[in-house]
Formats: C-alpha cells, sequence, structure tokens
C-alpha cells in the first residue's frame, strides 16, 4: 500500500516536472496557466498574447505587443501542434494587441466586437508614418514586419458571442466602455478562465479616455466576478485569480467615493488631483494616468 502511494506521488511529480518543461520549452516568457493555455508577455505589463490549444487547432486570444512578439508566438504554437491557428479574438482594436495578427491570418479568422474595424481605420496609431517609426525600432524589429499587411476583423459581434472550436467553448462579451471602442472579454465555462481585456490591470492604472466610464466599467467587472473564474488574464500584466477582479474593483469603489465626498465638499477637479490618495495604490504603475482616472470619476459623478 505505502508502496503504490509512493509509486503515485512519484507519477505526479514527474508529470508536474514534464508539463512545466513542455511550458518552459516554448520559451522563457510563457507561462502555462491551464491544460492547453499559455500566455506570453516578453516584458512585465506588455500586452499579452494566449495560445490555446484545441483537438480542431489553435485560438489566439491577442497577438503581440509587436509582430516581433507574434512571431515568438508563431514558433511557439508550431512547437505545441501541426494544426493552425484557426482563430484570433481580439480583446480590443489597439495596435499592442493586433499588429501582428498578418502572421496568422490567413488562414486565420480575426473575430473582434463591432466598432473595432472602425477604430483601426480612425487610428493614427496604424498610419504608415507610425508603422514605419515603429519598424525603424531595430533590424529585428524590421525583418518581423517584412510582409506586413494591416488585417482588419473578418468577424464583429454584437454583445454576446459564442464560439466552439473542438472541445472548448468560447463566450464573448462586450465591455462597454472601459478601455477602447471595442473590448471583450473571454469566458472558457469549462476551464473556467477569464480574459478581461484592459477593464482591469495589476497594480497598474488604466488609460481612461474620454469615453471611459468608471461605472460601466465596475458593472463589466461585477459581470465578470459572478462567473465565479479560477484563472483570470488581464489584457495586460501577469495572470492571477479573481482577486485581480477584487483588487480593481475596490479601486474603482473607493475612487468614486472619494471624489463623490470632495466634489459634495466644494473641492475643484483640480483640488481632488492634487489631494485625493486612494489607500493600497502607492506602488501601482503608470502613476501618470491617475489624473485622468480621476477625470473619469469627476465625469461620472457631475453626471448624475
Ligand atoms: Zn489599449
Amino acid at each position: 500500500m505505502k508502496t503504490r502511494t509512493f509509486g503515485c506521488a512519484m507519477a505526479v511529480f514527474y508529470l508536474s516536472l514534464a508539463l512545466r518543461a513542455a511550458a518552459q520549452d516554448l520559451g522563457p516568457h510563457f507561462k502555462k496557466v491551464a491544460d492547453g493555455i499559455y500566455v506570453y508577455a516578453a516584458v512585465l505589463n506588455e500586452a499579452n498574447s494566449t495560445i490555446i490549444q484545441t483537438q480542431d487547432g489553435v485560438i489566439l486570444i491577442d497577438t503581440g505587443q509587436s509582430p516581433k512578439d507574434s512571431h515568438v508566438v508563431a514558433a511557439a504554437v508550431k512547437k505545441l501542434t501541426s494544426q493552425p491557428v484557426r482563430y484570433i479574438i481580439h480583446t480590443e482594436p489597439h495596435p499592442d494587441h493586433i499588429m501582428g495578427d498578418f502572421v496568422f491570418s490567413p488562414p486565420a479568422i480575426v473575430i473582434a466586437h463591432a466598432g473595432a474595424t472602425a477604430s483601426i481605420k480612425q487610428s493614427e496609431s496604424f498610419s504608415p508614418q507610425r508603422i514605419e517609426k515603429q519598424m525603424a525600432a531595430s533590424a529585428e524589429m524590421r525583418e518581423a514586419f517584412k510582409s506586413f499587411r494591416l488585417v482588419t476583423p473578418h468577424v464583429e459581434y454584437r454583445d454576446k458571442m459564442t464560439l466552439s472550436l473542438g472541445e472548448r467553448k468560447f463566450e464573448l462579451y462586450y465591455l462597454k466602455n472601459v478601455h477602447s471602442e471595442a473590448d471583450t472579454a473571454i469566458w472558457l465555462p469549462k476551464e473556467r478562465v477569464l480574459f478581461t481585456a484592459a477593464s482591469v490591470g495589476v497594480k497598474r492604472f488604466g488609460n481612461h479616455r474620454p469615453f471611459v466610464s468608471i461605472p460601466d466599467t465596475l458593472s463589466g467587472i461585477k459581470m465578470m466576478r459572478a462567473l465565479n473564474p479560477e484563472v483570470v488574464i488581464p489584457g495586460h500584466g501577469v495572470p492571477g485569480s479573481a482577486k485581480i477582479l477584487d483588487d480593481m474593483g475596490k479601486y474603482y469603489a473607493q475612487l468614486m467615493d472619494g471624489v463623490t465626498a470632495m466634489v459634495k465638499a466644494g473641492k475643484s477637479l483640480d483640488e481632488i488631483k492634487k489631494e485625493l490618495k486612494i489607500p493600497g495604490t502607492e506602488d501601482w504603475e503608470g502613476k501618470d494616468r491617475y489624473p485622468n482616472n480621476i477625470e473619469a470619476a469627476y465625469r461620472a459623478v457631475s453626471a448624475k
């Protein structure tokens, strides 16, 4: 009996070693978060790109910070399987999530929320000048842009979409006014894995454009929290648990409460920016974005 328990323990030990080795073989910046699901970002807080294997091919959630990263992801896919990338799902239409789509598409079909194509076409980020500037960063980057073609989504869904591939099911949910014109949360119900897009960060302030709404972001966080995820993969930052959602929800609630109280006390926006401190955010990244977080809260409070 004892021997059998020991044998089992050894088998589990070797299996876990083998699994760890498998993620390691993909390269130093890949993190295995569940069976057949690998998250990649070369540098902390750069956009995550995730490989999801299925029996019928691969799905990517975003294609990496730059085409250089997309080629790293493409090489990892080749190590994992001989099957192609069938679908790319965009969490948002900004260049640090989609510029490298051309590495996979064709044949990959690109899926995004309605408004993504319009956002890409209007954006300065995809102008020939900006792309030339990005290519000029290094010889390696110029090489990575070889055969570059701007790929816009083939499918745009509205509000909710379900996609099945092989043994996996993907639920896509529109996140309204959280970061870009077309943000998508992706939920794998069987695996309990959630992709939050840039609605939340990990110890990092988000960039709140004028249309970003904190009340809408809080509703989005509540909706995603109700799914009860085991693994949470933000658009940027190290994957973790539902604590990522809880921490960001708490921050926005405190921000709204703080701004509400100061507006009631007759403070101006400038005074609030100078005086309001949110405990627990002292070591967060992106402090230069904090004033635009306050502006977003101030807009919401003033609109009430
Ligand atoms: Zn973005």
